[in-house]
């Protein structure tokens, strides 16, 4: 006879707030999910420093420590982990879900995406070239290599402030540089920059180019004045980009339905996407608030969703699935 394949209830694809909340609470709902954490577990907080905005830290957190602690929570109540990143999957709109690691293939009935975000690129001449050589897109991880040095940070929303304030504690010379006069940070990230003695701003420029010195490290940056259109040339030890993220969509695009940038869509007020049986949770979905708690939120929703979805099958498939976007039947809250 041959071996039938096992189908898991929950499959959860991404190990950051999303995933492991998504991951806790279909654990204790004992449907033993198993998730694909990815080969940098942890997500984005993995290269945090001190995280003080998630309710319950009075004093802070390190973002690696609450990513571990995020984690054994999970695990203590079942939580099987994958640390490596899924090659593919095949989405199905109500049937199994597939996920591939390689050629190894796991099913299931449900499957939670919970991948994130990951840093926007400039897209211009040597920043690709000069990465781990000068040219960084993690403040955090990299901060450390440019003590006395002079660098720059591009960016104005609140993860340049963040990598400005961080790794001017080790550079000599930090300068902002941003495309607009004004600010996307949030007020209170921009003071806090604004106070550090060894951090200037130059505005409104953009980095043209990244170009090497003769020893192969970054020498200097191209910077485009936005307004006029003039070009200097700003002699820099290191370069940090932190102009934003990208939703980590790819092995899912042309299944589930996408925005134009790659968010996944969901239905308003829930995780469900156009696929029965396919939620999404995170940073993957979210544009708009993309904060730790809210990444955690939403993983608790997307847990609840799945255990909606799977005590209504077989018995009323369709509770759940809205191909077309149909209004959704509100299910009852699981008891807890
Ligand atoms: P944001 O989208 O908020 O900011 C991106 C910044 O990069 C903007 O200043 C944007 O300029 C600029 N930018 C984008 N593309 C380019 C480009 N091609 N060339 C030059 N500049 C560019 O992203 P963040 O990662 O900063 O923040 C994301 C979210 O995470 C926010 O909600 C933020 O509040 C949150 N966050 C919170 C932290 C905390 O509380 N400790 C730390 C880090 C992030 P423009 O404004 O002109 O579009």
């Amino acid at each position: 006879m041959a071996d039938e394949k096992k189908v898991e209830d929950v499959i959860v694809v991404g190990g950051g707030p999303a995933g492991y909340t998504a991951a806790l609470y279909t654990a204790r709902a004992n449907l033993a999910p198993l998730v694909f954490e990815g080969f940098q577990w942890g997500g984005q907080l993995q290269n945090t420093t001190d995280v003080e905005n998630y309710p319950g830290y009075p004093d802070g957190i390190m973002g690696p420590e609450m990513m571990s602690q995020f984690r054994a929570q999970a695990e203590r109540f079942g939580t099987r982990f994958v640390t490596d990143d899924v090659d593919r999957v095949e989405l199905s709109d109500g049937d199994v879900q597939r996920v591939y690691l390689g050629d190894e293939e796991h099913l299931a009935k449900t499957v939670i995406l919970a991948m994130g975000a990951e840093p926007r690129r400039l897209g211009v001449p040597g920043e690709i070239e000069l990465g781990g050589r000068g040219v960084s897109t993690c403040g955090v991880c990299d901060g450390a290599f440019f003590k006395d040095r002079k660098v720059i940070v591009i960016g104005g929303g609140d993860s340049a402030m963040e990598d400005s304030i961080f790794v001017s504690k080790y550079a000599s010379d930090l300068t902002v540089v941003n495309r607009r006069d004004e600010f996307r940070a949030s007020k209170i990230m921009l003071e806090r920059t604004k106070e550090r003695p060894n951090i200037d701003f130059k505005t409104p420029f953009v980095a043209a180019e990244f170009v090497a010195g003769e020893d192969g490290k970054l020498d200097h940056v191209r910077l485009r004045n936005t307004e006029t259109g003039e070009t200097e040339d700003f002699v820099t030890d290191g370069a940090f980009v932190a102009i934003g993220h990208i939703p980590k969509s790819e092995i899912v695009q042309d299944q589930v339905e996408t925005d134009e940038d790659g968010y996944i869509v969901v239905q308003p007020g829930s995780t469900r996407t156009n696929l029965g049986g396919v939620f999404a949770v995170g940073d993957i979905v979210d544009r708009t608030y993309r904060q730790a708690v809210t990444a955690a939120g939403t993983g608790c929703m997307g847990a609840l969703d799945a255990e909606w979805y799977l005590r209504d099958t077989p018995p009323s498939p369709g509770a759940h699935r809205m191909p077309g976007g149909e209004s959704a039947e509100i299910a009852p809250t699981p008891g807890s």
